[in-house]
């Protein structure tokens, strides 16, 4: 079996009827890199960055910063990275936070990702130099996480936009064009609003880890609540579907990179709905993909559509493990 899976790497991710796939990484630690390579991933859809922030006092230089994102954009030899501005708060709380700001009431909903970022325009305008120059050496994107509004990512734009003309200023190397500016879509709000912010945004990027948890509010971290954790809600997959015909009418990419891209059960809903780009953990990329390659893309639509069409997570699972046990 892992034989079988092992040779896959150098399949090409594409369904029965020959539509290409995309399957990229997600990276949590630059060692990483190796496994997305070895496994065959075609990219980094994710790299968090929150490794950087989180158990240390001295927050990280820009210098710093630049040179763990040059090897990984290097290690990755000329597939795209794509490097989300630091998550830090909600669940992944950094020691140094409290110290400026107290321990917030409901972390989940306090101060975290981008609005950190934003009431911290140093921290963002270092993490985004060193992107830029990162991107002088490799094909690197921009994601923005926890995104709720359009005025947010034109905030980023800005600042984005002044950090590049600082650079040149002082002739330092930078991506030319601007790396893309990508948007997480994972909070219920942002994907209601995905229409506008398909226009603010070059792609988007749907978390379904913390949609689902905002969706049903369910904490993704309680285990108390954890049975009620359910991406297969009709509500998270009306959102979830929302989101991918903004992104298709609008004519940017859309992926999705939260746990339900590593689990090949969902491969086919996914596809269904019309995502062609998948970010998972790099161990899951070969299963996913030999799913993939098993699929008939016009029979997941239509399944996708009498799944859309149900109210009970329950039957949803079940029509899907159906689909599933026919290959
Ligand atoms: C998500 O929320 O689905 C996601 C991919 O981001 P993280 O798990 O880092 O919050
Ligand atoms: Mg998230």
């Amino acid at each position: 079996e892992r034989e079988q899976l092992k040779s896959l790497r150098k399949l090409p991710a594409v369904t029965r009827d020959g539509t290409a796939i995309t399957l990229m990484a997600n990276l949590e630690l630059p060692r990483d890199l190796d496994h997305a390579l070895e496994n065959g991933a075609q990219g980094v859809g994710l790299l968090r960055t929150e490794f950087l922030f989180m158990n240390r006092d001295q927050l990280p230089d820009e210098d710093e910063q630049y040179g763990v994102l040059r090897a990984i954009v290097e290690g990755m030899g000329g597939r795209p990275v794509t490097a989300r501005t630091m998550d830090v708060g909600g669940e992944k709380l950094a020691g140094w936070m409290a110290g400026r700001y107290g321990e917030p009431a409901n972390p989940a909903l306090g101060l975290r990702a981008i609005r950190l970022g934003l009431r911290e325009p140093k921290l963002l305008e270092t993490q985004l130099a060193a992107m830029l120059r990162a991107g002088a050496h490799g094909p690197l994107r921009i994601l923005l996480p926890m995104i709720t509004s359009v005025s947010e990512v034109q905030k980023v734009r800005e600042i984005l936009g002044q950090v590049a003309r600082r650079l040149r200023r002082r002739g330092v190397a930078i991506a030319d064009p601007l790396p893309p500016v990508g948007v997480m879509v994972e909070v219920p709000g942002a994907a209601l609003a995905a229409d506008a912010l398909a226009y603010a945004a070059d792609f988007f990027s749907i978390g379904t880890n913390d949609l689902t948890q905002y969706t049903l509010a369910i904490d993704r971290a309680d285990e108390q609540v954890a049975t009620l954790y359910d991406p297969l809600h009709p509500a998270v997959l009306r959102l979830i579907q929302f989101t991918i015909e903004a992104a298709l009418r609008s004519r940017i990419p859309v992926s999705v990179c939260g746990e339900i891209a590593g689990d090949a059960r969902y491969a086919p809903l996914l596809l269904g709905l019309g995502v062609r780009e998948l970010s998972m953990s790099p161990p899951s990329v070969p299963t996913v993909k030999k799913r993939i390659r098993s699929l008939d893309l016009m029979e997941a639509s239509r399944r996708a559509r009498v799944i859309m069409d149900q109210s009970d997570s329950g039957r949803i699972a079940t029509l899907l493990d159906d689909f599933n046990a026919i290959i």
